[in-house]
């Protein structure tokens, strides 16, 4: 293979920034020092917290390859690069959820952490102009956003994932709370999970102590985010690194 060379910038994200490279099957994700709440209303500068989640969502993404979970992740190239296989992205973010929190425990005032008995799983529609709305998926093909197929197969993919991601977060002393995902379809119209895998995207719940170690502590304003990350990545590598 010729020699990989980054192009332009696609997409600046909140998290993230999207380069072209001289292939056109693969994209140059950069992964930001920057933390965002309220669909980035509120967003600061955070040390490390782009090398962190470019090697968390590495270490996951090449673990759910290795457990038959096919994923747009490639490789890690440096602290904060990774390059990944271009889709195009479904609009939707699929939310599992194992326990309740968040807009669930609001919107049905169940207690905080409440366990659910088989997973919960929730579309929104990726619009920050509308903050991403809740979507059923009747309002889905209405809208054309997707074919029933495509939220079947998203469906099956998101099951697959929290099983696994479940049992990774389990061996850190770690319970998986709820998780977003986002796939997209490749030229070949197959649903590949894309975008990342991360503490940004994860509720994570120490077993013991119940303390959280995610993005809450940032928008909660309740912990340091940077050691709350370096505490996952931490765990994650001495799990990671014990496997066969
Ligand atoms: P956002 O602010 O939209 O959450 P991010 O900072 O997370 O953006 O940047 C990632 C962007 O790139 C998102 O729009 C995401 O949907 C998109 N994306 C993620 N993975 C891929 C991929 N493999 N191919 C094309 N686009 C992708
Ligand atoms: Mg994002």
């Amino acid at each position: 293979m010729a020699e990989l060379v980054k192009g332009a910038l696609l997409y600046t994200g909140k998290a993230k920034e999207m380069y072209a490279t001289n292939d056109p099957e693969i994209l140059w994700v950069e992964y930001l020092d920057q933390a965002t709440a309220l669909n980035g209303k509120r967003k600061v500068a955070v040390t490390e917290k782009g090398l962190l989640n470019n090697r968390i969502a590495s270490l996951i993404f090449t673990d759910l390859k290795q457990h038959g979970i096919e994923n747009h992740f490639i490789e890690q190239l440096s602290d904060r690069v990774q390059l990944v296989r271009r889709v195009q992205m479904i609009p939707l973010e699929t939310v599992v959820r194992n326990a309740a929190s968040g807009s669930f425990e609001r919107k049905f005032a169940v207690p905080h952490l409440t366990k659910f008995a088989t997973p919960v799983l929730e579309f929104f529609y990726k619009s920050d102009q509308l903050d991403d709305p809740f979507i059923n998926e009747s309002q889905v093909a209405a809208l054309d956003v997707a074919s029933a197929a495509v939220v079947a197969e998203m469906k099956r993919q998101a099951l697959l994932v929290n099983t696994r991601l479940q049992a990774i977060f389990k061996a850190m002393g770690i319970q998986l709370v709820d998780f977003k995902l986002e796939f997209g379809l490749t030229d070949q119209g197959k649903v590949l999970l894309a975008d990342e895998i991360s503490p940004d995207s994860c509720r994570l719940v120490d077993q013991q102590t119940q303390a959280s170690l995610d993005k809450d502590v940032f928008r909660k304003n309740t912990g340091d985010l940077t050691t709350v990350y370096q505490e996952v990545l931490q765990r994650l590598t001495a799990v990671e690194g014990s496997q066969a």
